[in-house]
């Protein structure tokens, strides 16, 4: 319950105080480095006056993307997928596994179910009880907001935002915005640095003024943290991967680690041979079921005209989501399409070799 009430304050605070943080170096920046210091004491005018306004312009798109990652919001499910009809594959893989060939059902007109799906050890399909769905998409249950997030990366604590599919680009321009700032400010600091000594402490030393040095420390903090976003989100689009699926993994191999018993993750995949039996094959660290290559992964990531976004921010272009009136066999094909083919080739191998169990054994 206690968690439950101080959630959103803590998510309304970190933004405001962000915003304050923000504000205080926009003033020692702009007016005590670049104005006092600058312009007035060193009579650099051109200097000063490009700086701030590159710094300002700087701040002003990160905080523009800010605003629009969070309009856009991370995005929605459209359509619920009803669970996959699984009852005949597991007869027939029970009939398999007892090697009765007499009694195996002739072809009847199966319900088309993805070649491919993420499952629990039983072989069943992630179903969000609250949508009512079948969890597509690659998505995750958002408890603040009430609903599926297709392709959930993670919620950003600065910004106060959820990241999903739909603002993900535009949280990466933010991100992008934010460390071209701090990086701006960290240099042209930097540069100066020795010539701006001309504050008295209280020692007698002559330092550079301490507003100044205050934000000098907090734009090499932040340089930093953005440093690690900005890369951290580049790689995570070159491996197709989100930012919870690499928590997940990372706390599945601590377990490992501490001896403790893990509960693996599965794949339902049709068996490459036997028609209409399916085989659930247990995950192993080093699989990515989403890794389509790099360059794939990046093109799936920049698809259309969704990198624009990055300098033409607009609310109009996102992630597309597939229509609403798009039926169920195209969203049984959208779900395949997740998965790479080298991955499902593994996995067919693996089952050739004898991995996996048959569904219904
Ligand atoms: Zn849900």
């Amino acid at each position: 319950m206690a968690r439950n009430r101080v959630q959103p304050v803590i998510t309304f605070a970190v933004p405001v105080v962000l915003l304050g943080l923000l504000g205080y170096l926009d003033y020692g920046y702009s007016k005590v480095f670049c104005y006092d210091q600058l312009y007035v004491k060193k009579n650099r005018r051109a200097c000063a006056i490009g700086f701030i306004v590159e710094f300002n312009l700087l701040l002003g798109e990160a905080l523009l993307l800010w605003i629009i990652t969070a309009l856009k919001g991370p995005g929605k499910l459209n359509q619920q997928l009803k669970p996959f009809d699984l009852g005949p594959y597991i007869q027939r893989g029970q009939t398999v596994y007892a090697n009765d060939k007499a009694s195996f059902p002739t072809t009847s007109k199966l319900e088309r179910i993805p070649d491919m799906f993420l499952c629990n050890s039983e072989g069943f399909p992630f179903w969000c009880s609250e949508c009512k769905t079948l969890k597509i998409r690659r998505s995750h249950h958002v408890k603040s907001l009430g609903r599926c997030v297709p392709r959930f990366d993670h919620k950003c604590m600065f910004l106060g935002v959820v990241i999903g599919e739909n603002n993900l680009l535009c949280f990466f321009g933010a991100v992008f915005y934010f460390w071209l700032f701090f990086l701006f400010g960290f240099i042209t600091i930097t540069v100066f640095a020795s010539s701006i000594r001309d504050y008295t402490s209280a020692s007698g030393m002559k330092i550079i003024e301490p507003n100044i040095i205050a934000c000098y420390i907090g734009d090499i903090f932040w340089l930093l943290m953005m440093t690690f976003m900005f890369f951290g989100q580049i790689s995570l689009f070159m491996d197709n991967d989100t930012s919870i699926d690499v928590l997940h993994r990372r706390r599945r191999s601590r377990e490992r680690k501490m001896n403790r018993t893990v509960e693996p993750d599965f794949v339902n995949v049709a068996h490459p041979t036997l028609e209409d039996v399916r085989v659930i094959v247990e995950l192993r660290e080093r699989d990515r079921v989403f890794d389509k290559g790099y360059r794939s992964n990046i093109q799936s990531i920049f698809k259309t005209d969704t990198w624009k976004a990055l300098f033409y921010p607009s609310l109009g272009s996102g992630a597309e989501e597939p229509s609403i009136e798009s039926g169920e066999s195209d969203l049984i094909a959208e779900e395949e399409h997740l998965y790479s083919q080298k991955f499902q080739q593994t996995i067919q191998k693996r089952i050739e070799n004898g991995d996996g169990r048959i569904m219904g054994s």
